[in-house]
């Protein structure tokens, strides 16, 4: 038999119960080992033996970004310090540093669901993974060799950067898969374009991580490198770091692996589940996590659960790709509308830039309008607007049911900015 790493149940009920099974067993834990949880859960009036249905997870506290920087160093630590391996951080640009604890078995749980990443997108022993993103405290790519190793592919721990030397590895260690950011691939892809080698190599996948790709650019590195298959690997270091779940060769969603958290989509509002396949806050809770266990944390992320069975029949559920921050929400016309939202209703049009902006404004009828500044795409002239004006309209309308007026500006007239651009401007008047 071939060794597989995905969850040893094979029905949705049989999952259910392995979540329920860790729901009670992380509540247990975090009540017996971190004063902080047990504070918690004493405030919110649960004991551990009042988890008895898998709805119950409803009655639990809510975890935030702001209770793990006020227990700095070792927020939410469940374990005695000696039990804790290793240490990972992540980079917060405001306030204190998020420092995330591992025991052994934590270790190796994600050892274990990061082979099931490769083994997921279709993977052989024979694969000869390169492996192009950092090592250190606050990124993991140490998790990506981890996870090649126990597959069993070869793991190429190259690091990021050095094109030179990569495109070295590509054609000397014939190197199949390569795992880095997107912006790091589209740099390959031009690389090896420039150096004329696409035929001397044998890359077929790419695995990216960490940051939102446009589908443009992901086209574009597709196409140079002739690859078989993109995936997105998310992760963040709240929970465990990068490999929590992959697409499958059908890209239709990520994968999520509900054998190690439950992820509930809330209202970021009102902190009540949205309707299925509606866009909400992701928040997650471990069922195996030991050193630092997380209870219904609230991620800030934005996606939306998709419905219905995948055509390669896992049992494992999936979430879309993240649609931005729920920081950035606003209301419009009684809808929460996120800015991706926009991004990627405008994302289907080809003759308009990147560049675009909201505008919000109340008028003398007291009905809000909404008004989106686009840019033409560059090379195109003022003929196509009234034409182009429609179709914007037409496409956000369909795919976020609001109206909106549009404008249609000169390419490069919007402002530009090196860090994320402003891109909602609210002018109403509450
Ligand atoms: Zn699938």
């Amino acid at each position: 038999m071939i060794k597989t790493f995905m969850p040893e149940v094979k029905t949705a009920e049989e999952l259910a119960g392995l979540q329920l099974e860790g729901l009670r067993w992380t509540v247990n834990h975090a009540y017996l080992g971190s004063s902080f949880y047990r504070k918690k859960l004493e405030m919110a009036g649960v004991r551990p033996d009042n988890i008895k249905s898998l709805e119950d997870i409803q009655r639990l506290p809510f975890t935030t970004a702001s209770d793990l920087q006020e227990g700095y160093p070792f927020p939410l630590l469940s374990v005695p310090t000696d039990k804790v391996i290793r240490i990972h951080a992540s980079s917060g640009t405001t306030g204190k540093r998020k420092v995330l604890c591992y025991t052994q078995k934590d270790i190796d749980d994600w050892t274990h669901f990061f082979a099931r990443c490769y083994e997921m997108a279709d993977l052989t022993r024979e694969d000869r993974v390169q492996i192009a993103v950092g090592y250190g405290v606050w990124t993991a790519g140490i998790s990506f060799q981890m996870g090649c190793e126990r597959f069993g592919a070869m793991a190429i721990p190259a690091g990021p950067g050095n094109l030179d030397m990569q495109c070295q590895f590509l054609l000397d260690l014939e190197s199949t898969v390569m795992c880095c950011t997107a912006s790091m691939g589209l740099l390959m892809a031009e690389e090896v374009e420039k150096r004329g080698i696409r035929d001397r190599i044998k890359l077929r996948k790419m695995i990216f991580g960490s940051e939102r790709s446009s589908d443009a650019m992901r086209a574009r590195i597709k196409e140079i490198l002739g690859l078989e298959h993109m995936f997105d690997i998310p992760g963040m270091t709240e929970l465990y770091g990068p490999g929590t779940g992959l697409d499958c060769v059908h890209h239709r969603g990520i994968h999520y692996w509900a054998d190690y958290y439950i992820l509930e989509i809330l209202d970021p509002e009102t902190l009540e589940p949205v309707p299925p396949g509606e866009t909400g806050e992701m928040v997650v809770t471990t069922l195996k996590k030991e050193a630092a266990p997380l209870i219904r944390y609230r991620t800030r992320d934005l996606t939306r659960l998709i419905p219905g069975p995948c055509p390669c029949g896992s049992i494992l559920p999936r979430h879309d790709r993240l649609l931005g921050r729920s920081d950035d929400m606003f209301i419009f016309r009684a809808v929460n509308i996120y800015p991706g939202q926009i991004d990627h209703a405008l994302s289907g049009i080809s003759e308009i830039g990147s560049e675009y902006q909201i505008i919000l404004d109340r008028k003398a009828d007291g009905r809000d309008y909404m008004t989106l500044k686009v840019e033409r795409a560059r090379g195109l002239d003022g003929s196509i607007d009234a034409k182009l004006c429609k179709k914007i309209a037409a496409f956000v309308k369909k795919q976020i049911l609001v109206s909106s007026d549009v404008e249609v500006v000169e390419y490069g007239s919007l402002p530009r900015s090196e860090r994320k651009s402003r891109r909602v401007f609210d002018n109403r008047e509450f």
